[in-house]
């Protein structure tokens, strides 16, 4: 059987029976919505990944974009692909009919994309960076900007991309040096600089690109505040003929990725020649606080790729399991009778399992993550937006960094089921490894984002955030305690929660005492606690849920279905949240092993 990249009904679960996609709905912006056209955007975008996007997957990561005299030209096959994605709304599903798009739930798009990005992660790549781009100029831009470059890229016509990596200023923005001088009276800066890793930076689908660059208008403070965003087409419209004419942006090479080799990651260099036209999106030195909108969506985005791309793995090596032969169960002692697909040996459930638990249940926090985007937007009363962006603050670096790292756990295992053969190039399970690892490097490293996880986010406004994700789970708790689900299962979830408080409000007064040194000493240790804690929320949600179903009554593949959500949050619960006390006894011990150790021990 091919490969269905992503469970249908676990998808299908999520949108009818987690989700409270009615209540979502029933919010003005997404009036022109009902359950029934959520659905047939995600049956397209379902249908376009199958049939058009994953069979070009191996191709495009055998054959990486390439420089043709200065000029980058990608895969054939992705000349027919980015006009599909074009045509489905990919670009603008869920902006607002006043800027051409259609208005769904964020949550909705999430789960459509999904199926895009296990099928060919590079290329949605082109769409999606395109969104945020363009989302930069609707949120900031001025109307002159937003008809000038939005229009054509929410289109399609034109695609977007962030620049902000410089080869010294990559972790670090506080260094970027691209500088920005004012021409007088010309509304434009001339912008002179090189950036590194810019993803479709360069390509030959569609006549311009614009990218959304980090520069320093000359003069500016040093640091981050004195850092502005440029808006920088790599053509320019000439005023006099309104041809498109170059903009003295240059490709100065292609990085040689491991993975993600659909699309190219560039080293770009803004005036050359002394001849870069940039326009000022928003105020002069408030680039890095514009940035940061696009990068927490991004960094939710990159959450969905890692899911996305162990979701694929998952089910190749689900198929592989239930079909390669190999083996006798424990008791048959007769080397005459027939071997067994793999999926009979124990071992190799525990695998599929871990997979499961980590796919569905790193899916099920980045949709919890992208509803809580719709409601902190669109919710109608003031405080229902607070307390969503509160707690979708706090979710942030989690559903980007846990889907990542696990995911690459799980990437790995999917090989580890091939046996030899998925060691080989043969076989796909390498390059969705390959594809992976990335996660855990672009939009923040995953040591950035445990250090922004404890050092801002769960501190903010006095442990705010912590509260509203505290009561989000005892709520949870209470529909759980309702439908059935274990009571020893949610007596261990209220256990981990409060050894998650009391962890947090040590390292907070080691904070407040000016020792910044031990409070983020352990900060990954912290940022995997705490994942595991948000991760097993998500397993309670789907647990109720599979229960509620059981009580409906299901057909035989339902119960099949219920019964794997139920035996996949009893992993979790049972395997994953003891450690939350070992982690969290690291966090507050003190430990500083590697935080003494000079640089001359190694
Ligand atoms: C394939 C690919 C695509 C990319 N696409 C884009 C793009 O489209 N646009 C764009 O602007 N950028 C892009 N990037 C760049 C990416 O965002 C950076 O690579 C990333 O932010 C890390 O920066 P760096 O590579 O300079 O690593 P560094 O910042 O040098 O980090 C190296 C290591 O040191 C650690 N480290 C750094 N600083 C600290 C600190 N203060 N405390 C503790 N640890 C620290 C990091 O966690 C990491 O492990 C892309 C990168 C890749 C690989």
């Amino acid at each position: 059987m091919a490969n269905p990249l992503l469970s249908d009904r676990n998808v299908e679960f999520l949108l009818h029976e987690v989700l409270d996609t009615k209540a979502l709905l029933a919010l003005p912006a997404f009036a022109d919505h009902t359950i029934e056209t959520c659905e047939m955007y995600v049956q397209s975008a379902r249908k376009l990944a199958r049939e058009v996007l994953y069979p070009a997957y191996k191709p495009m990561d055998q054959a990486p974009p390439a420089l043709d005299g200065g000029q980058l030209r990608v895969h054939p096959a992705m000349h027919a692909i980015y006009p599909r994605l074009v045509e489905l709304g990919t670009i603008t599903a869920t902006r607002p009919p006043s800027v051409g798009g259609a208005s769904l739930p964020t949550c909705v798009a999430t789960l459509a994309n999904a199926y895009l990005m296990a099928a060919n992660l590079s290329a949605y790549g082109y769409a999606g960076l395109t969104t945020g781009a363009a989302r930069l100029l609707e949120s900031f831009g001025t109307d002159e900007l937003r008809e000038r470059f939005m229009t054509r890229m929410y289109s399609g016509e034109w695609t977007g991309t962030m620049a902000l990596t410089e080869p010294q200023a990559g972790s670090s923005l506080t260094d970027v040096k691209t500088v920005a001088k004012p021409v007088e009276n010309a509304g434009h800066y001339l912008v002179r600089g090189s950036k590194i890793f810019i993803s479709a930076g360069d390509h030959d689908l569609t006549e311009n690109i614009v990218h959304l660059t980090l520069a320093r208008i000359e003069g500016a403070p040093a640091g981050i505040k004195g850092v502005s965003l440029f808006a920088i087409p790599k053509k320019r419209i000439d005023p006099k003929t309104g041809a498109l004419v170059s903009n003295d942006v240059h490709v100065a090479g292609v990085i040689h990725k491991i993975g993600w080799r659909g699309i190219a990651s560039l080293a770009i260099n803004f005036g050359e020649q002394d001849d870069c036209h940039g326009w000022l999106v928003g105020e002069p030195h408030r680039g890095i606080s514009y940035m940061f909108q696009m990068m927490n969506e991004a960094r939710i985005m990159v959450g969905l790729n890692a899911v996305a791309t162990a979701a694929v793995a998952y089910q190749e090596s689900l198929e592989y399991a239930k079909t390669r032969p190999q083996g006798r169960p424990l008791g048959a002692k007769s080397p005459e009778s027939p071997q067994v697909p793999i999926i009979e040996h124990a071992d190799v459930r525990r695998m599929l399992l871990r997979q499961k638990a980590i796919v569905e249940g790193g899916l099920a926090l980045v949709v919890e993550a992208a509803r809580l985007q719709d409601l902190s937007e669109h919710a109608t009363s003031d405080d229902e937006r607070t307390r969503a962006r509160l707690l979708l603050d706090l979710l942030t670096p989690i559903a980007k960094t846990f889907p990542a790292e696990k995911g690459f756990e799980s990437n790995a295992l999917a090989v580890q089921i091939h046996g030899g053969y998925g060691y080989t190039s043969e076989y796909l399970p390498e390059s969705w490894l390959r594809d992976q690892k990335l996660n855990t490097l672009h939009e923040g490293t995953s040591g950035i984002q445990s250090m922004d996880l404890l050092g801002r986010k769960v501190i903010a406004g006095g442990g705010a955030a912590l509260r509203a994700l505290v009561d989000a789970i005892e709520k949870t708790i209470g529909r759980a305690k309702r439908a059935g689900v274990p009571d020893a299962w949610l007596t261990r979830l209220q256990g981990s929660v409060t050894a998650v408080g009391e962890v947090t409000m040590q390292l907070g007064e080691l904070g407040m005492k000016g020792d910044v040194d031990a409070m983020m000493r352990h900060s990954f240790d912290y940022m995997e606690m705490l994942s595991i804690v948000v991760v097993a929320w998500q397993w309670i949600v789907q647990a109720a849920a599979a229960k509620e179903g059981l009580a409906r009554g299901a057909s035989e593949a339902d119960r099949d279905f219920y019964e794997g959500k139920l035996a996949a949050a009893q992993y979790w619960v049972s395997t994953e949240l003891p450690r939350v006390g070992t982690l969290g006894a690291l966090c507050r011990s003190n430990e500083d092993s590697y935080a003494r150790a000079r640089a001359t021990w190694f």
